[in-house]
């Protein structure tokens, strides 16, 4: 039986960081909503709870002092440059894109510091590029992370949204799962969905789909903010783009299990317009987590450029497929060596600089905000995380001889004959590259000139040293597997972050935000992304959501 339909202002389907960003706006603005989300308490604040907490943002204070000159004009020729907008639908992607990086040169750090949200001081350099000026990649260091890193960006929504139910005007309604949108007379009128049983899964792990009832609640408005598909791996390889080579048959889960994309499929059900599915973000440098909280849990690495990074069979990768340098170019190049994992070859010293592990728990220094810990990043041995992966990790072998090492990736992957010779060669003609200051090796030159800049030479890149020397060593291998993440399209929405149908008009009373709308617009990163934009487009699109909705009521 339906519970009686519940009127409120607006229902928010999701409370992730999207979702919660758009009910602290609606409440602020004094309109009653009704946040449906699926999963239990346990989980509020979805994604951005396990994130890495970085934001890309331009022209900051942050970069001044590690002496970055960044500009918005820098910022818009890299943006268009790595993501190569070629489509019609395309419109409003490239509208939102500009929109954001206006927002993230201006407004979007003032805003977030007036919230309480502080910056770890040494901005990182993701998605270097490594091409020429107007092709993919981050031409400076942007990736601000947060202090407190996932947990610490979400809680001046919950907070937020907190004080909304506080003064009556937000209800939470967890364990609702939306199955369909209300549409009558062509409008959005409210959601249906399963009132599904009550649990006690802790974050983040699976929690049953066991329905107790049904519900129907009906509002002005609905905003749409339920993820994006990257937990749902047979979606992901349903959308794989052919550019990409063949969907890959293994895949580790950089999310956990509700980012399953279903609601997609419900909004466009609803009226809404599904554009970019094909365009997704995710990553060739997966390691199987030792210690998973979800099926399939996977751990990404943000790698340092010095590791060797080498295919299947062990050939090296081409220039400029480095670690840290182009997510999907590589991810590409893999796939169409016929295999699905790859290798890095590195050294000790390499490993304890230049290993960060993306997630919340994965940094407990920046998560914890703990200075003591902090200052071991900065003192000799691996960071204790990325040292209980290289011990407990599946993926990885050490040894103290080169041909240990093969012998021991060779068992990680018995099916495929790793090419030692090459190896070997491959490893001394690249240590060779570092007997002058100068070199003709890419890889080699693009260290030491990542080293110019300041954040990388304090905590990011090893000083170029030679991989067989003992006294860098041991050896370390580690097998990488792909790893699944964002969409980067999704629901077409135009400037307002109305929802937009088959005939290019709004779908009346259906919004979306956040990764579900590809971050705004249907995909405003186009085919890749530049980093640390997937929480900004939370923030932005949210944040645009909750006041339209809000000043159209
Ligand atoms: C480990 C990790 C590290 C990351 N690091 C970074 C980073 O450093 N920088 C960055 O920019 N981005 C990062 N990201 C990506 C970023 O966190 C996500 O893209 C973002 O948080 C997505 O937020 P969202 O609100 O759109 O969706 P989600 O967080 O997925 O929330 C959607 C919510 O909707 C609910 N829902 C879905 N369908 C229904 C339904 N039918 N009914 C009811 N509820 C439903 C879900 O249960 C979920 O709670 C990272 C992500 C992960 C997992």
């Amino acid at each position: 039986m339906s519970a009686p339909g519940t009127e409120a202002d607006v229902i928010v389907v999701g409370a992730g960081l999207a979702g919660l960003v758009a009910t602290a706006e609606l409440a602020q603005a004094g309109k009653k909503v009704l946040l449906v989300e699926q999963e239990p308490a346990a989980s509020l604040g979805g994604q951005a709870w396990w994130s890495f907490g970085g934001l890309f943002l331009v022209d900051t204070p942050e970069q001044r002092r590690m002496g970055v000159k960044d500009s918005l004009d820098l910022a818009r020729q890299d943006w268009f440059g790595s993501a190569g907008f070629d489509r019609e639908e395309d419109h409003w992607p490239r509208g939102w894109a500009e929109a954001y990086l206006d927002f993230a040169a201006g407004e979007k750090r003032a805003w977030l510091r007036e919230k309480g949200v502080g910056f770890f001081p040494v901005v990182g350099w993701a998605e270097r590029g490594g091409y020429t000026a107007l092709e993919h990649g981050n031409s400076v260091p942007r990736f601000h992370i947060v202090w407190g890193t996932g947990p610490g960006i979400l809680e001046p929504f919950i907070r937020a949204v907190r004080a909304g139910v506080q003064a009556g005007l937000v209800s939470a309604l967890h364990r609702h799962r939306v199955d369909a949108l209300i549409v009558e007379a062509g409008s959005v009128v409210g959601v249906r969905g399963t009132r599904l049983a009550a649990s006690s899964a802790p974050r983040g792990v699976a929690s049953s789909r066991d329905a107790v009832g049904d519900f129907d609640l009906r509002a002005s408005a609905v905003i749409v903010t339920s993820g994006g598909i990257g937990g749902n791996h047979d979606l992901v390889r349903a959308q794989w783009p052919e550019r990409m080579g063949e969907p890959p048959e293994h895949l580790l889960s950089g999310v956990p299990a509700h980012v399953d994309g279903r609601m997609l499929g419900i909004a466009e059900q609803g009226g809404a317009r599904l554009i970019n599915g094909d365009r997704m973000w995710h990553y060739p440098e997966g390691i199987t987590n030792w210690d998973p909280v979800w099926a399939a849990h996977g751990i990404r690495i943000l790698p340092g450029p010095s590791s060797l990074w080498l295919d299947a069979t062990g050939a090296r990768l081409p220039a400029p497929l480095f670690p840290g340098f182009d997510t999907l170019g590589t991810l590409e190049h893999i796939l169409k060596t016929g295999y699905e994992h790859s290798w890095f070859v590195l050294t000790q010293k390499i490993i304890e600089k230049e290993f960060a592990l993306s997630g919340s728990e994965q940094n407990p220094d920046l998560t914890g905000k703990d200075l003591r810990l902090l200052a071991q990043r900065v003192s000799p041995g691996a960071p204790g995380p990325v040292e209980a992966f290289k011990q407990k990790g599946v993926d990885f072998v050490v040894a103290d001889t080169l041909f240990e090492l093969m012998a021991g990736m060779q068992k990680l992957s018995p099916d495929i004959p790793l090419d030692f010779a090459r190896i070997e060669q491959e490893i001394v003609a690249r240590d060779r590259q570092l007997d002058n200051d100068f070199a003709k090796d890419a890889q080699i030159n693009a260290i030491r000139q990542a080293r110019h800049y300041r954040g990388d030479k304090l905590i990011r890149v090893a000083t170029p040293h030679k991989l067989l020397d003992p006294q860098n060593g041991p050896l370390i291998a580690v097998k990488l597997h792909i790893l699944t993440r964002k969409s980067l399209g999704g629901i077409e929405t135009d400037l307002s972050a109305r929802a937009l149908g088959w005939n290019g008009r709004p779908v009346p009373g259906l919004f979306a935000a956040g990764e579900a709308s590809g971050f705004g617009g249907g995909g405003m990163h186009g085919y890749r992304s530049l980093e640390g934009t997937f929480l900004g487009g939370c923030l932005f699109s949210g944040r645009t959501a909750g006041r339209a909705v809000a000043a159209a009521l």
